[in-house]
């Protein structure tokens, strides 16, 4: 996507080109500034992380694609279903049930279409956009950011500088890491394997696209079903690392197999259906960075942190914080202030969010606790909870319902950071 030779300086390069870094990428290139996204990959990939939030739709409207993801054929999702260990269906969360609009639906995607959409948009906006390129480390000069030192995909190692570094290197997060930031979730140590089925039993009506999450027996995983177009499912079962993965000899088809046995709701849906491609596995996927921006650099998307799969809060997060460092990126250039404390300006207001989900994590692990027995016990919760799962999280205050979860034993959580 890059027509020429990049330049040997930029205003800011972003490493990273999934949709936290197409975000930004998009919203500092419309205000005229020198932008270079430096993507390892080649688009299209594959890419795991398909189900939205209604949440998104704030962030999609301003990049102005939201009309896109309309005429696309990505299966429309309203609502999400769980399942209890004993395979019984609890009734759906229905994100319009707080507001019945447009916006209380969304979309499960085939990331590697919808990735591609949001680079063609940034780059697009006048963003340069350099794929198969691999950034080999963030250079600094006295604890400032000043560029990267890059392979590019003729094998040559280049210098390039910028004023502003943005890491959106995902799960590589790699300056958390080189900085010694990058810190583990410890309550949240999880493993995945996961796959694309055809021909599984799906819902129907308004149901179709709805992620289901389905408990096995003992509660010690549980599988997603995310509805995707043509057919096609994707079926991932996750659960704590040790369990699924270090006390056990079997292959990873082994694990997964014997995880559907224990989940009497889901098997019968995935009896005779296709499996697209061999299982994949991920793990340990939940950290956080101690720290989201220093002078000339800040953190977006996973290479910030990630929570956990199961409410499909990724993209919502990445888009987010892709669209407020944006926001701090185009204020640093009128004030002409590059400091981590104008970069992270935004990090108290998103990790509140960040917060929320992660509350509501720490409640579905939590083995006391029941959607179902909380909200008998307080009904007037239920508008919180589906606030969080809608991504409502910046605009409604949500945090009313944890003192009540804490008698449920779920803990409490609040991060801090510079
Ligand atoms: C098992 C699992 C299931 C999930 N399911 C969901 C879901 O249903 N819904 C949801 O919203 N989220 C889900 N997620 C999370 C979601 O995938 C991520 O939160 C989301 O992709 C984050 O976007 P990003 O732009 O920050 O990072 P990414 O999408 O990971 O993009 C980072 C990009 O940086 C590039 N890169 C990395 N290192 C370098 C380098 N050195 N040089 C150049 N480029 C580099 C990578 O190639 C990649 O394209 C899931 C995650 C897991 C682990």
């Amino acid at each position: 996507m890059i027509e020429t030779e990049p330049k040997q300086e930029y205003d800011v390069v972003i490493i990273g080109g999934g949709p936290a870094g197409a975000t930004t990428a998009a919203l500092v290139a419309e205000q005229g500034h020198d932008v270079l996204v430096i993507e390892r990959d080649q688009f299209p990939r594959f890419k795991i992380g398909e189900s939205l939030m209604p949440g998104t739709y704030w962030t999609l409207q301003r990049l102005g694609i939201f009309d896109e993801m309309k005429r696309s054929v990505f299966v429309r999702k309203h609502s999400v279903q769980f399942y209890t260990p004993s395979g019984k269906a609890a009734a759906p969360f229905y994100f319009s049930e707080n507001e019945p609009i447009e916006r209380s639906q969304t979309w499960q995607v085939l990331r590697s279409e919808f990735d591609q959409m949001m680079i063609a948009n940034a780059h697009h906006k006048g963003a340069q956009v350099l794929h198969g390129a691999n950034v080999l480390e963030v250079l600094f000069e006295e604890n400032k950011a000043v560029g990267v030192r890059v392979k590019m995909p003729d094998k040559s190692i280049r210098t390039i500088k910028a004023t502003v570094v943005v890491d959106a290197s995902g799960q590589s997060a790699l300056v958390a890491h080189k900085l010694k930031i990058w810190e583990k979730e410890d309550g949240l140590q999880n493993a995945a394997i996961f796959s694309h089925f055809e021909g599984v039993r799906r819902d129907t009506g308004i149901d179709e696209g709805a992620t289901i999450i389905f408990h096995t027996e003992k509660q010690d995983s549980w599988f997603w079903f995310i509805p995707l177009a043509n057919n096609v499912v994707s079926i991932g079962v996750v659960g704590d690392i040790e369990f699924l993965f270090k006390n056990r000899s079997e292959t990873p088809e082994e694990i997964f197999a014997a995880e559907l046995a224990k989940c009497p709701a889901l098997q019968p849906r995935i009896e005779g259906a296709k499996q697209l491609f061999p299982l994949k596995t991920t793990k340990e996927f939940s950290y956080r960075s101690s720290q989201l921006a220093g002078d000339g650099w800040v953190l977006i998307g996973d290479a910030a942190g990630f929570v956990d799969p199961i409410y499909s809060s990724g993209v919502f997060l990445a888009l987010k914080s892709g669209e407020m460092a944006a926001d701090a990126i185009n204020e640093a250039f009128t004030q002409g202030d590059f400091s981590g404390r104008q970069l992270g300006s935004f990090g108290p207001e998103y990790l509140r969010g960040v917060d929320a989900m992660k509350n509501l994590v720490y409640a579905f692990y939590t083995r006391e606790f029941s959607f179902g027995r909380f909200l008998r016990k307080y009904p007037e919760c239920r508008k919180d909870i589906v606030n969080i799962l809608v991504g409502n999280v910046y605009r409604e205050p949500v945090n009313g319902l944890f003192e009540q979860m804490a008698e449920f034993g779920v803990p409490s959580v609040q991060s801090s950071s510079t």
